[in-house]
């Protein structure tokens, strides 16, 4: 944690996903920077975005023998193409996760810090 991403860390702690947003030309910003990427403004603000996300790609990571891989996703937020978070895939395998899939996010963990995960949408 630090100056930067110190409002992300907080909202995680309240199961709230806080994202860094330029005050001038409105760019959405994760991961957290003191200066606007487009812009290069430092009136840097913090929104929530709704949770609507796209799956842009994926990774499965191997764990510790006898247990399930973990598919861990780049979730697209709807609000800005390549606004990226990159989270687990709840009850994704490497046989059902699905490059462009909805996912709507939800949370996971004890406290005091909370961790948002994806879970995909039933293919329709
Ligand atoms: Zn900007």
């Amino acid at each position: 944690m630090d100056h930067d991403t110190r409002t992300y860390w907080e909202g995680l702690a309240e199961r709230k996903l806080t994202l860094a947003r330029c005050g001038d030309c409105r760019q959405w910003i994760h991961p957290p920077k003191g200066c606007c990427p487009a812009c290069w403004s430092d009136n840097i603000g913090h929104e929530q975005p709704s949770g609507e996300a796209t799956l842009f790609s994926y990774l499965v990571q191997p764990i510790a023998p006898g247990g399930a891989p973990t598919v861990v996703g780049w979730a697209e937020l709807a609000e800005q193409p390549r606004l990226i978070v990159v989270a687990p895939i709840l009850d994704a395998t490497a046989e059902t996760v699905r490059i462009g899939a909805k996912l709507t996010l939800e949370w996971t963990g004890d406290g005091p810090y909370f961790q948002p995960v994806f879970r995909q949408e039933a293919q329709s």
